[in-house]
């Protein structure tokens, strides 16, 4: 089924994740373990994120260090089948333009379309850690517009080599990201906003947004979006605080203000159990106000942390999704 369907049933689940594939050399029963704690609460749909290439350097001899590229969390496809078949619920792999060429990212799709994935999200991907800016490959994708174009061709039959006849169309339902805070790189929101709508113009489905903690910018976000003629659904993503330490690295890390109230309870707790409990009581009390007020469902960043996740869609779902 594809995300649209099952946000247009009217019974859909209010809840779905994101989740990251376990770094390399570690087993995917972590992500077993995680599913098995949140199926109670019905997902809607798990989204499985893609993470780039980095650059290492390791000792090779005295003093001499070599360069190597590595990818730390493999697995998104193999996840996604995996959960598909083990969960029977729809996966999201996220596909980027960063680190690929067109070819291969036909390819990735053909990989995708053929173990069964109706649903991508596809977007632009940030820069290698140290790098600093965002460079495609000569023969990539420079912006997610790019990808959605190439996936909207594919679903209509059109492969890169123009002489491939009878081929077979692709089903892909294409989502992709939306900023209330505006992305860090964009001059400002309106022109952030444009490139939002051509996205969703070129054959974007519906949009997931980046972590918010002021439901006020979600709500604006979403009247900007409808004042400019973007009408498809937009999912609000939300990320539960958890340690005082985020308070840095949440707004260093996604460009996301925190609430002078919210860091205010989170500097005045004595324990880090009290820091949890204010993080997630502001989460809850996010995610009640989204729902009453309509938003699709509600998107959770795990990143890799089961338990908050879980109390929160606990507190907020449990009654109606667990009974
Ligand atoms: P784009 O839509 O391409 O936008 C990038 C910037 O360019 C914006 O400032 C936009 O305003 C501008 N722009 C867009 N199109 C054009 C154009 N044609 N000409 C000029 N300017 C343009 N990253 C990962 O690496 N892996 C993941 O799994 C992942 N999952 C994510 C999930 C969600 C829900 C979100 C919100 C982000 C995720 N990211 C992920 C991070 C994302 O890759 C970065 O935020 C990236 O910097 C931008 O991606 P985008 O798809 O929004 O880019």
């Amino acid at each position: 089924m594809t995300i649209t369907e099952i946000l247009n049933q009217p019974e859909h689940s209010r809840f779905s994740l994101e989740l990251l594939p376990p770094l390399k050399g570690q087993h995917i029963d972590s992500i077993y373990r995680t599913m098995d704690a949140l199926m109670p609460f019905d997902p809607a749909f798990v989204d499985v994120t893609y993470h780039r290439e980095e650059y290492v350097y390791r000792e090779v001899g005295p003093g001499l260090l070599q360069k190597r590229t590595v990818r730390k969390r493999p697995g998104t496809v193999g996840i996604c089948a995996a959960l598909t078949n083990r969960y029977n619920i729809e996966t999201v792999p996220h596909i980027i333009c960063g680190g690929f060429s067109v070819e291969e990212t036909e390819n990735a799709l053909i990989d995708l379309d053929f173990v069964g994935v109706r649903n991508v999200l596809a977007l632009r991907g940030d820069a290698i850690r140290s790098e600093g800016r965002f460079k495609p490959e000569p023969d990539g994708h420079p912006y997610a517009i790019d990808l959605v174009k190439q996936v909207v061709d594919l679903n209509k039959g059109i492969y890169l080599d123009p002489d491939l006849r009878n081929s077979t169309s692709t089903d892909f339902c294409i989502g992709v990201a939306g900023y209330p805070e505006k992305h860090f790189q964009a001059p400002n929101p309106a022109s952030d906003l444009r490139w939002l709508k051509e996205k969703v113009d070129a054959g974007a489905s519906y949009v997931i947004t980046q972590m918010f903690f002021d439901n006020a910018q979600y709500f604006q976000f979403v009247e900007r979006c409808r004042e400019a003629d973007i009408h498809v659904p937009i999912i609000p993503g939300l990320k539960p605080l958890t340690t005082a330490a985020q308070l840095q690295v949440l707004p260093q890390v996604f460009h996301v203000d925190l609430p002078e109230a919210l860091v205010k309870s989170v500097e005045d707790a004595k324990t880090k159990e009290q820091v949890k409990e204010a993080g997630m009581a502001w989460c809850t009390a996010q995610a009640e106000e989204l729902l009453d007020k309509g938003a699709p469902t509600l998107h959770f960043y795990t990143m890799g942390k089961i338990e908050p996740t879980a109390e929160i869609a606990r507190r907020v779902l449990g009654t109606v999704n667990t009974g």
